[in-house]
Parts: C-alpha cells; structure tokens; sequence
C-alpha cells in the first residue's frame, strides 16, 4: 500500500502521469458526446458466433524463436525490417497470389478485385475476420475485440480506453477495424477495455478500480488514484481480458494509454520498444510507476507469457488525423503489413 503512493501519487491536476502512475482528471471535453455515441456504435451490433478462422491457426508461437529475427540485427544498427514471424514469400502465399490470378483472369462479373479471402462478417467493416464479446464490464456492458487481416503474419493485439479518461487512442484501433481489408498480420483490436469508465469519464472502472493495478502480478493493495480492489483480477474486465489473453496468446501486444507521449522502454524486447518507437514518431522513457509496478497487465502478460507487452503513450490531446490516418498506418508498418487498396 505504500511503496506507491509515496512517489506515485502526484497532485491531480498535474500532467505527469504514466499509465498508472497518477490520477488524470482531464476537464470535460467537447469530444465527449461524440465518444458517448461511438460506444454506442461499438455496443450496437450483436456478436458473431461465426469463428471463420480457427484460434491461432497460424502457428505463431513457436514457429520462429521471439528473438527469431535476430540475424537480421546489426550490432548498434535498429532492424530496418519489420517484424515478422513468418516468411514473406511461404509457399502458402504463393499459391494464395496463384490462386487469386487465376480468379481474376476467369471473367466473374460480381466479383470485386478488391475482395479478401476469407469471408466477410460485417459488410460495413471489411476488415473484420472475427468479433467476439470477451466479457462485461460492472455495469453489464460488453467488451468488445475483433480480429482483422489475412493471418499470414504475427498474431498481435492492441488495447486501448484502459483508462476511462484516456479516449483518444481508441480511434487508431477504430480506424483499422472500420478500414479497408488488411493484409500480413492476425490482429485484434480491443478499442474499449474499460467502456464505464469511458462513458464515467474516469480513469477506473464503476466500482473505483484501476484496471492496470489488478492483474495477478505483484499485485499490492493500493489505494487513492491507483486502487487495485480488494485481491487481485477482482473486476470482471480484468477477468474477460485475462482469459483473452490466456486463449489469443498475442505475440505483440500494445497498450495504448495517455497523457505522457512516450513509448515504454520496460519490456521484455528492446528492439521491440525501439521499433515501435520509430514506427509511430514517439520518443522512448523508461515508464516506471514511480517505482514498482504493481499489478499491470503488461507486466503480467511479460511476465507469464512469451510474448511481449509494450506501453504506449500519446499526449493529451493527439491530433484527430493523427489518430485516424497516420497512427493506424505506421501501427501496421511495425510488422509489415498493409492495408488493401
Ligand atoms: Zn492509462
């Protein structure tokens, strides 16, 4: 209970806070309704049963050692090329661009050059493979997460709204999710981790609970701006994203927060944190807590898990088309994959 809020708990009002390190109270903004109705979009539809891709059916982990590219590492010298688990050129996507050439020199009148292979769940979300409810919040509102690409690539994730108050991210991971078809990764997108807080406005969830102080990874009883509840994965968000990251197993993950403009150097990769950095146009910082961290998700996905976990932070108040067109791009360019043209 101590250790953290000796150094970790600031004035409210003060800017300095790292995912989790202090209680941002951000004034109301005039973006709120316009977030209010887009949860509402995001609780909108029901949930597909329909899994047109088998669970990890990539083969992700373990194909290729996490450190697996590290011929392609140069002493002193950041990899140029993006992370990838697989090939570029495997015979599975030979025969795809065989395939597709075939398809498309047999006349097929209703046929969109354009469409992806596999099945589309949502015709207003293209790129949208899979969607899943992966829990309910306290107040009984759904999580939502949906898997985008072709599979071919790394299985990653990223989450954003963590904290309630921290909104903007949400729109990168929207972005892709309500984009053109994308290709070279299996990725999930969970837009909304904490959807009372966002519709609160607050940094925890209904019952007062920081979520990134409630994981089972040295968890401590923390009180104030970071409340951790009353035992560890005591929240039912918790719970729901535990067991989503216990079934998907992402390679990657990135955790985007706000206000601090900074990605984390404290994962289990630095290349990894180094590149992302350069991917998305962020200085790197050693985000600490102010100490220990205490309960954090990535620091129990780090710690339990192959993969790894990277916190990302934009500022405040990130520009929109920042948000919208240029950090989905360069999200997608840290494994190499695209998006359909
Ligand atoms: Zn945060």
């Amino acid at each position: 209970m101590g250790e953290d809020r000796g150094d970790g708990e600031r004035p409210a009002d003060r800017q300095q806070h790292r995912d989790g390190l202090a209680g941002l109270v951000r004034p109301a903004s005039a973006d709120r309704q316009r977030q209010d109705a887009e949860q509402v979009r995001e609780d909108g539809p029901p949930p597909s049963t329909g899994r047109p891709l088998t669970r990890r059916a990539h083969g992700i982990q373990g194909r290729r050692g996490w450190h697996g590219p590290r011929r392609r590492i140069h002493a002193g010298t950041p990899p140029r090329r993006p992370l990838r688990s697989t090939p570029r050129e495997s015979p599975l996507r030979i025969l795809t661009a065989l395939l597709l050439a075939t398809v498309l020199l047999v006349p097929a009148p209703t046929t969109s050059a354009a469409a992806p292979d596999h099945p589309q769940l949502d015709p207003d979300r293209p790129a949208v493979v899979e969607k899943r409810v992966i829990g309910r919040s306290v107040r009984g509102r759904p999580i939502r997460a949906w898997r985008l690409g072709d599979g071919s690539g790394p299985t990653v994730l990223l989450i954003s709204t963590m904290h309630g108050d921290e909104p903007h991210t949400r729109r990168i991971l929207q972005s892709l999710r309500d984009g053109r078809p994308i290709r070279g990764i299996d990725l999930w997108v969970l837009p909304t981790y904490n959807p009372d807080g966002l519709v609160r406005h607050t940094r925890k969830n209904a019952r007062g609970v920081d979520l990134n102080r409630n994981f089972p990874w040295r968890w401590a009883d923390l009180d104030g701006p970071y409340e951790s509840g009353p035992r560890p994965r005591s929240e039912p968000e918790t719970r729901a994203v535990i067991r989503f990251l216990r079934d998907v197993r992402p390679r990657w993950i990135l955790s985007f927060h706000q206000p601090l403009h900074a990605v984390d150097t404290d994962t289990k990769d630095r290349r990894f944190s180094r590149r992302v950095a350069r991917a998305l146009d962020l200085p790197r910082r050693a985000l600490t807590c102010g100490g220990v961290c205490h309960g954090t998700m990535t620091g129990w996905y780090n710690h339990r898990f192959r993969g790894a976990a990277l916190t990302v932070e934009y500022g405040a108040r990130p520009p929109r088309r920042r948000m919208e067109k240029t950090a989905p791009r360069q999200v997608l360019s840290i494994w190499g994959a695209t998006r359909h043209r």
